[in-house]
């Protein structure tokens, strides 16, 4: 509810005149039918032409005037809802950007898209219908209401009975088709998340040859959503035939009694008629409502999903001293587990230093922790327990955004972002110069990039399609190396390249007083760092150097020994 104060308190002048004129507007549609009854009464029954001229004139004045109102109302609902919906996809993605680590993983990124585009829609679509038809519908159905018994307190009986029977029958199908449209919401939910999944994988689907497979499950998924739009649906075709029925027997017992009526001299044609029109606006309105119910039980979906990211937790907040980094890294009795993960923790206990300008190697095998570690030390998540210090200062007192600038990873799993290899490798520092970008790429062994056509300034697709594993990697090494910082965490960052390249990227990069973290599953590439730290399981399981490591460290000498058989 805060949110929609909150924008609502943005769009209110907006959304008022748009209430404003809707109110015109039905206020003028209201009117016609009792003009019409004059031009009957007076003109046609009463045969005088100036009758008609009289009363045609005004009505068509009142027309031209609610169509005026009408086309305003229009103008600035889609004026008004459109810059609301901008506003808000533009707060999302910012507020995507800025989420706590722990709010993207439990968001997953397939869902923060749907909830950006396809929810903001529906919510943009939503502030427009109110400001166009959601408030002329019950306007014009009381209107309507009350001037029918203006016309013949005696008739308005039928149109009372009339609300009461569409009223009722409106109540039954709203409470019949509101599941039905909370189910097919939920279908069109799954529908997109598996889409969205395996479209994401279409390398592998292909690879596996599950195609079959794929489009089946996906096929099930659409069938269980068309069935449930057939369900919702139907509930709302059955009911309009029902209504005009009933409207029908409503608008023959107008016509009888009326004529009763007239018999009697106590009424006349034009209220009869006026009448009769006034009946199928309360039934057009009526409907609308139900529409509008129904569009308000979707709506709500996709404002509790927009609702949901903007009250994740934000970032931490970028508060703290700013020391001179130098790159000591120090974890202090480390544990940590993954926030909403129920397992065991990812570091028990972890202990070690790094001085600055040291060169440290991470080993252990996947899912031990290695990682982890980098993400800890990048104030990614905070540690569960014990402490990381840099420069011997708790990384919750330093400014986040200093600690973070201190920092030039490598991730895992490289990412490029569409754009030229300059573009990417220049992140850090758009500005910087041609030298400095081509240094940091031959630093990184990305040779490769100056025989491509363009050199530096050739395109990658997006999310690097065109080059290879190795290439993604180096390139996205020569982006770290442009950062600058006097830490480096290389995570893995070197698997897909031959032991050669490996090498020489490795000697590029040390030297200097820049601390160097390298986590690798390789001996070959650790052996020569300054320490080396095996993790197991999440916990130390030796820290030394190569050669002591061999003789005290079992897993180590494990690792070592199944990666070193062929040579032997
Ligand atoms: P490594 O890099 O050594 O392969 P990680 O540090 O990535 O290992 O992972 C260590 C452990 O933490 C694993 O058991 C993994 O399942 C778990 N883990 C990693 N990332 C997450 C996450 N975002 N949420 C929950 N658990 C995670
Ligand atoms: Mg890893």
């Amino acid at each position: 509810m805060k949110l929609y104060a909150h924008y609502f308190g943005k769009y209110k002048w907006g959304f008022f005149a748009a209430v404003i004129c809707v109110a015109l507007e039905a206020l003028c549609d209201l009117m016609g039918p009792t003009l019409m009854s004059h031009i009957i009464n007076e003109g046609i029954g009463g045969g005088s032409v100036s009758a008609v001229y009289f009363w045609g004139l005004r009505m068509i004045l009142i027309t031209a005037l609610g169509a005026v109102f009408a086309a305003s109302r229009n103008i600035l609902a889609s004026r008004t809802s459109q810059s609301f919906g901008a506003e808000l996809r533009y707060d999302l993605f910012k507020k995507i950007l800025s989420l706590r680590q722990e709010s993207c993983d439990r968001l997953e990124s397939g869902s923060l898209i749907i909830r950006m585009t396809g929810d903001v829609t529906q919510l943009t679509q939503f502030a427009n219908g109110t400001m166009r038809i959601f408030f002329k519908a019950p306007l014009t159905c009381l209107g309507s209401i009350v001037l029918a018994s203006m016309l013949n307190l005696r008739m308005s009986v039928i149109v009372y009975s009339l609300v009461a029977v569409v009223g009722v029958l409106l109540f039954i199908s709203m409470r019949l088709s509101h599941p039905a449209f909370r189910k097919l919401q939920k279908s069109m939910d799954a529908l997109n998340t598996a889409a969205e999944e395996y479209l994401m994988g279409v390398r592998l689907v292909k690879a596996f040859g599950t195609y079959d497979e794929e489009t089946e499950r996906f096929e099930i998924k659409n069938t269980d959503l068309y069935k449930k739009g057939v369900r919702a649906q139907i509930v709302i075709t059955l009911i309009s035939p029902i209504l005009t029925l009933a409207v029908g027997f409503a608008t023959g017992a107008a016509l009888l009694l009326g004529s009763r009526l007239f018999g009697l001299g106590l009424t006349q044609p034009g209220q009869i008629s006026a009448f009769i029109v006034y009946m199928t606006q309360i039934l057009s309105s009526l409907m609308m409502i139900t529409n509008i119910f129904n569009t308000f039980v979707r709506t709500r979906a996709s404002f509790e999903r927009v609702s949901e990211v903007l009250s994740s937790a934000d970032d931490f907040e970028d508060i703290g001293t700013s020391p001179k980094i130098k790159g000591g890294v120090e974890f202090k009795n480390v544990t940590f587990s993954y926030p909403g993960s129920s397992g065991l923790p990812s570091l028990k206990n972890l202990s070690f230093k790094v001085e600055p300008g040291e060169r440290i190697a991470i080993i252990g095998p996947t899912g031990s922790g290695k990682s982890t570690i980098a993400w800890l030390l990048m104030r990614l998540y905070d540690v569960t327990d014990g402490e990381i210090l840099v420069d011997g200062i708790d990384i919750r007192d330093i400014k986040i955004s200093d600690l973070r600038g201190a920092i030039a990873p490598v991730p895992q799993k490289a990412t490029l972002f569409s754009g030229t290899v300059r573009d990417n490798v220049n992140w850090a520092d758009p500005s910087a110069s041609d030298e400095r970008t081509t240094a940091a790429l031959k630093a990184a062994e990305a040779n490769f990039v100056f025989n491509m056509k363009k050199g530096a300034d050739s395109l990658l697709g997006s999310g690097g399609v065109n080059v290879s594993g190795g290439q993604k990697q180096r390139i996205s090494i020569a982006r770290a190396l442009m950062k600058d910082a006097p830490i480096l965490i290389l995570d893995d960052a070197t698997s897909a390249l031959d032991p050669i390249t490996e090498k020489k990227v490795k000697q590029n990069i040390s030297g200097g007083e820049r601390t160097v973290m390298l986590i690798t599953q390789r001996c070959s590439a650790a052996m020569d760092a300054d320490k080396i730290l095996v993790l197991n399981e999440g916990a130390l399981a030796g820290l030394g150097k190569h050669e002591d490591l061999l003789e005290t460290c079992p897993i180590y000498r494990d690792i070592y020994d199944s990666q070193t058989v062929e040579v032997v």
